[in-house]
């Protein structure tokens, strides 16, 4: 079955039946093998994903880890979830490995009561700033911008430099939040938006989102101490090496962030290059969403599970 919805899309020529095949996908979840996620997640686990974090650092990347996962409903299941964000950073000293972490607020329980889900986010905070480490929280769908800005400028009032934000260049308000987030001297990871969202909402041409990418890069580049920007997208890649040099910005004044199992050489030779770069090394057994989104991104990533399938 598996196989006959992906010939379907595959003899589709349009991106645009991506949804489709992703809807078919969402049918089979429960049946899905791992296997098919191994090109973009490291591991089920942790441990089992430990070798492939040392096997980055080994190339001077650096990474952050994230535990996959999204929209827990009860407390038992997110007191579990902090638990084992804690074990990660524990994990993360005991192993030595150069990462932070990455988290999603509807994995803390925000979806259960914004309190609960603040309190249980300090409850990690606590932890990093302990050991030194670093807690991103990443952004999820259109629902949760706000309450996700808010909680994090109250975590950032309490933790400083422990704790960090993700904001989409796709929605159109983040003309406002990214001057709100830049003045206030945030550690900013500046992504295009992996969530569908409707045209009031967010852009939805490419090549607007990467003039908006842009402007909001420049932004980060000129008030942040250190922004990150998340793309695989040469364009805007060049771009900001391209605005860096022109503007006498040092190249180790900025982060590139690229996720696992996509474009392995490109980070190995920005690094080679003198540029800071960082992978996304996503791990657990709730893989699905996180896959789904990566196949739905580009087409040509359904070839790399494919070959992710064949490949011992
Ligand atoms: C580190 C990181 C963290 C992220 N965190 C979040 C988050 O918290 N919230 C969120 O909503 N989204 C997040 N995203 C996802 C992001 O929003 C985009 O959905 C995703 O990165 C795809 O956009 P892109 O700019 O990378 O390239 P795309 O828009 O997918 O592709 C644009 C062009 O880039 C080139 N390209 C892309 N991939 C490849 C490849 N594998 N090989 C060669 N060329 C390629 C191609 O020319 C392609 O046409 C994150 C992304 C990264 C990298």
């Amino acid at each position: 079955m598996f196989f006959d919805t992906l010939q379907a899309f595959l003899d589709d020529e349009e991106n645009g039946d991506i949804p489709y095949f992703w809807s078919h996908l969402k049918n089979l979840r429960m049946k899905l093998p791992f296997i098919l996620a191994k090109r973009f997640v490291a591991g089920e686990s942790f441990e089992k994903s430990v070798g492939k974090a040392q096997y980055l650092n080994a190339k001077d990347l650096k990474l952050t880890l994230d535990l996959l996962g999204e929209n827990v409903k009860d407390r038992k299941e997110a007191d579990a979830t902090v638990e084992a964000y804690i074990d990660l950073l524990k994990g993360i000293n005991t192993h030595e490995l150069v990462s932070s972490i990455s988290i999603k607020l509807t994995m803390m329980g925000l979806d259960i009561d914004r309190d609960y889900c603040r309190d249980n986010l300090f409850k990690l905070l606590d932890v990093a700033q302990k050991h030194d480490q670093f807690v991103r929280i990443d952004m999820e769908g259109s629902d949760y911008t706000q309450v996700t800005i808010d909680i994090f400028k109250e975590a950032f009032a309490k933790y400083g430099k422990h704790v960090g934000i993700v904001i989409q260049a796709m929605l159109h308000r983040t003309k406002d939040d990214i001057n709100e987030l830049a003045e206030m001297g945030a550690d900013v990871r500046l992504v295009k938006g992996a969530y569908k969202e409707p045209a009031d909402i967010a852009i939805q041409s490419m090549p607007k989102i990467r003039v908006a990418f842009k402007e909001y890069a420049k932004v980060l580049l000129e008030k942040t101490a250190f922004p990150r920007f998340g793309t695989h997208d040469d364009e805007l890649i060049n771009w900001l090496r391209d605005y860096a040099g022109q503007n006498a910005i040092d190249k180790k004044s900025f982060e590139i962030q690229m996720l696992y199992g996509l474009r392995e050489k490109t980070m190995v030779d920005l690094t080679q290059l003198g540029y800071c770069t960082r992978v996304y090394v996503p791990f657990g057994t709730d893989w699905f969403p996180y896959f789904s989104r990566r196949l739905m991104e580009r087409k040509e990533n359904v070839f790399f599970v494919l070959t992710a399938m064949f490949k011992k």
